[in-house]
Order: structure tokens, then sequence, then C-alpha cells
């Protein structure tokens, strides 16, 4: 495939090295489930009041800018009861969960949370088994970059605590939205400044979404496309690009 060769790699996470249902399955339900235990065993601990105040202020917000459905208030504690306001951090959350929402206080949250649980063991970030063969091979000669829509703390999270242990010595850095969508062509632009390539024909990008892939092409990246059990089926517009279904076969 490659035509020139490349000098780092860019990887998406969901779809391309973790399985969708790992996020689905088992990161989401881990909050919404745990929730109420969660609130109960860190109330009042500083670090909770800090992201609760994250929570507070984007329901304001929320609330000012009439999202719909409506946005569930946080009462501080000063004019409410611990009860009622850790009732509505609950709901809140809840809300947010459901609409699937991709906000930075919600994320934050959930990276909170999931931090516990990777911690403990509970939590191992899947990675599919042809990924790390690939990893060794890219990290005697390339750089290797995360590009993923999850908050860059998650993403350490997922690699440093992962199925296949700890990965992170193979990643140079991590990328998340605060660069930029990643539909969007500036972001790669963005990332290919920041990683100090001035090539981008010398950046390899690897993502199952197809708005993603042709971002990354018109900003000069080369690109494959991560085809795994349980993605979005792929549009007649992928032909263009090629396709792999394991990491075995970019070279
Ligand atoms: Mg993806």
């Amino acid at each position: 495939m490659a035509s020139t060769e490349y000098n780092s790699v860019v990887l998406d996470i969901e779809g391309t090295i973790t399985p969708i249902t790992f996020v689905k399955e088992v990161l989401f339900p881990y909050v919404t489930r745990g929730l109420d235990a969660f609130l109960d065993r860190t109330w009042g601990s500083d670090d909770l009041k800090e992201y609760i105040q994250l929570l507070r202020e984007q329901a304001h917000q929320d609330v000012q800018n009439k999202v719909s459905p409506a946005a569930v208030e946080i009462p501080t504690e000063e004019k409410s009861s611990a009860a009622e306001v850790k009732d509505a951090v609950k709901k809140n959350i809840q809300w947010q969960m459901a609409m699937d929402r991709k906000i930075g206080a919600l994320k934050a949250f959930q990276g909170f949370m999931w931090r516990e649980g990777y911690k403990s063991g509970e939590l191992r970030g899947e990675i599919y088994d042809d990924v790390v063969p690939a990893l060794d091979r890219w990290l005697t000669s390339k750089k290797i970059y995360i590009y993923s829509s999850g908050s860059v703390p998650a993403q350490k999270l997922l690699v440093g605590h992962s199925t296949k242990g700890d990965l992170s010595k193979y990643f140079s850095g991590y990328f998340d939205t605060t660069v930029g969508l990643k539909t969007e062509v500036q972001s790669y632009k963005a990332i290919a400044q920041e990683i100090g390539e001035t090539d981008p024909q010398r950046i390899l990008f690897v993502s199952d979404n197809i708005k993603e892939i042709q971002a990354a092409k018109e900003a000069g990246y080369q690109v494959v496309i991560s085809d795994r059990p349980g993605n979005a089926p792929l549009g007649p517009e992928s032909a263009a690009f090629q396709i792999v279904t394991t990491f075995a076969k970019i070279h």
C-alpha cells in the first residue's frame, strides 16, 4: 500500500485497535451501573467536588441554552442537602449519558470513574490481538500516536491498563478533540505540526471512520481503513482506500 515511507503512525481507538463493543458494552455501563455506589464511596472528596462543579457549570449553561430534553440542574451544598445534590448529580449524568453526549464535563467525570476501575483491575482496555505485533514493528523506526474522541486521560488509561498489558511505552503522544474534530482536515494539519512532521505524506492514519479517513487524506496523510467485527458497514466511498481487517496487513 504505502507509496511513500512513513515516519509516524496515528491510530484511532474505537473500531480500530479496540472493539466498539468495549466502549458501548463495558465502559459506558460501568458508569451507569456503578454511579450510585461510586458517589457514595467518594462523596465529600476534593476530586469529586471538582468534577461536580464542572457538571454544575455545564448544567447551568444547558438550562440557559434550553437544551432539550431539559437539563437537570445541580444545586450547591450551601443551598441544598447532600442527598439533594447527590440525587441531582445522578440524574444529570443519566440524562447526559442517555443522550450519548461528548461534552467535556461529562467526559471528565466518566474518566474519573474509569480511573478507579482501571486501577483496581476491574476494567482493562480491550486491544485486538494483531495490534501489539504491529506496534512492535513500528516502534523500531517510527513514532506512534493516538487520536481519539475519548479524552486524553481516558486514552492513557485504556492503553496503560489493557488486556495486552501496559502499552504506554509505544506511544509518543495522544490527541483528542481539543486539537479539533476528527472529521475536520484542519485537525490533521494541526497534529502534523505538533508532531513536527512537515511532510504529511510521511504520516499514516488508521481509522474505521470514512469521514475521518477522508479528512486525513485531504490533509495529505496516507490512510488505511480498519474494518473490524461490529463496526458500522463501509459505504461505497471507502472503495477508494485500502481496507484491512487486521494490522498484520499494514506494511
Ligand atoms: Mg473509531
